[in-house]
């Protein structure tokens, strides 16, 4: 089976590399270009590709991807919102993805945003760096006995609020079904959620549902001084509103990993006029926010993880017996 990789980086290519022999019959061709309708035409001669959650495989992209005779999209990520699930299927398309390759990853990044921006760690270190020990603007609040709001608790939520309680702090949480390992975990309604957390950590899925679950009208309902970190997608939060929300003071500190502009290489282009109307951009200018670019998932052992399991998809999909639990469609 032949494989395009798209999107290539550095580290994806010694993970994948450094297991490749152990699968038989599978052949990576890499490519830096990302999964796009203009990009999705190299797949041509190939099998199958595989793509990372910037990836864009909406209706446009299968099509082609169908005409060019690929029959299988390995997602090396969780997530699958960027993908038309519908066109998929229409064209007999597999797709197969790696649900859980180290969840603690990603919840130790979320604690480590939620951290670093209520004990001003960004700040500290360039003041630090320019001779410049003054303590004035640092002051922080304990996380100890404060109360942690934790929104999807599978498996990267149920690693936070183990996280949490190892913080001391109480453990609420709201998600659609409860999971049962997490006996110290009160779970409440989102209304109760937002009126009791100091610190609010979003873990679930982006669906219709929860698109835009932080808002406006959901923002109101928080307490003042609260600490919110998104390590999820991007598009839970309303991004204009969350700027609305931090220029009326409601927030202590905002940690993101994920953004709404995410896939529209705002920052890569660095295009004035873009970087203008860029959402994103009037983020980065308060001083009580810290964002990273989507790196939650990077650890050592997340990426061994991810390459593991996306060959395994490869190869018992080329043998036949493909895992129900890692099948999107
Ligand atoms: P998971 O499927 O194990 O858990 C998701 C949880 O969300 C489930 O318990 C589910 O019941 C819950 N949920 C679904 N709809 C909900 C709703 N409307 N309200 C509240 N809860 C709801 O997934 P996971 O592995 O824990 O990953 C969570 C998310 O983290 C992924 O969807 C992905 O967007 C994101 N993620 C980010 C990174 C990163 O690098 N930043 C890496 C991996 C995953």
């Amino acid at each position: 089976m032949k494989i395009l990789f798209y999107d290539t980086k550095k580290y994806d290519k010694e993970s994948f590399e450094a297991i490749l022999s152990e699968y038989n019959g599978i052949e990576i061709e890499f490519l830096e270009n990302d999964l796009l309708p203009s990009t999705a035409h190299f797949a041509d001669g190939c099998d199958a590709v595989c793509a990372f959650v910037s990836s864009d495989i909406g209706t446009k992209t299968i099509q082609i991807l169908a005409d060019k005779g690929i029959h299988l999209i390995l997602m090396r990520c969780a997530g699958f919102n960027n993908i038309d699930l519908e066109e998929a299927k229409k064209h007999k398309i597999t797709i197969l993805r790696v649900p859980g390759y180290s969840p603690e990853a990603v919840a130790e990044h979320a604690m480590g945003l939620a951290l670093a921006v209520n004990r001003h760690i960004h700040k500290g270190y360039i003041k630090v760096r320019e001779n410049n020990f003054s303590l004035v603007g640092l002051t922080g609040i304990n996380f100890y006995q404060k109360t942690a709001g934790i929104i999807g608790t599978g498996k990267i939520g149920a690693a936070m609020c183990r996280i949490c309680r190892g913080f001391g702090m109480k453990v609420i949480a709201y998600d659609k079904y409860q999971n049962p390992e997490l006996d110290f975990v009160e779970y409440v309604d989102l209304d109760t959620l937002f009126a009791e957390s100091d610190l609010i950590s979003l873990h679930c899925p982006l669906t219709k549902e929860t698109h835009h679950l932080i808002q406006e009208s959901t923002i109101e309902k928080m307490k003042k001084n609260v600490v919110l970190v998104n390590t999820s997608r991007g598009a839970l939060i309303k991004t204009e509103d969350l700027i609305k929300g931090i220029r009326n003071m409601k927030f202590f500190g905002v940690g993101l990993d994920v953004y709404e502009e995410e896939t529209d290489n705002v920052f890569e282009n660095r295009e004035d006029d873009i970087l203008e109307h860029s959402v994103t951009a009037r983020l980065l200018s308060f001083p009580n926010v810290i964002m990273t670019s989507h790196q939650g998932f990077l650890t050592e052992e997340a990426l061994e993880a991810i390459s593991r399991t996306t060959l395994e998809n490869a190869f018992d999909y080329q043998n036949g017996q493909i895992k129900d639990s890692n099948v999107v469609v």
